[in-house]
């Protein structure tokens, strides 16, 4: 899994200003150990969504540098990193608890229907809904 971990915003990269430098250490630490506890649906779940959780955990422990994508930006759900990331985030504040149980789920494999068995709603309904709320 760690090859999929380039291009996060690496430690003292171009755009990492230096007093995000410290953040960044912690929060690439916090992401790759994220990974040594995460299921991966048998190898059948999105890797923007196996690396979206690991910045989830990341986003939670508030070790995000300034500057990063917002809420909203991104033009699809598991396209990584910090866009999934923020999308988990306001699937978790539908349902306290959401990441916790889709990685539960992810155990044995994976399915989009995950979020509709959780959410009440499929993930593409819950995309459109994320997009629309943080609109301009
Ligand atoms: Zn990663």
């Amino acid at each position: 899994m760690e090859q999929t971990c380039k291009g996060n915003g690496g430690i003292g990269g171009e755009n990492t200003s230096e007093g995000d430098i410290k953040t960044d250490f912690i929060g690439v630490f916090c992401h790759e150990m994220t990974h040594t506890w995460q299921w991966n649906g048998q190898g059948q779940a999105p890797v923007g969504l196996i690396e979206g959780i690991a910045h989830f955990v990341r986003l939670k422990a508030d070790y995000v540098p300034n500057g990063w994508v917002k809420s909203g930006e991104g033009q699809r759900w598991d396209e990584g990193y910090l866009v999934t990331a923020r999308f988990l985030d306001y699937c978790n504040d539908l349902q306290q608890g959401f990441v916790a149980e889709l990685n539960k789920k992810m155990r044995d494999g994976y399915s989009d229907n995950f979020f509709q068995e959780l959410l009440g709603k499929t993930v593409d309904q819950l995309w459109t809904d994320y997009k629309a709320r943080f609109a301009n």
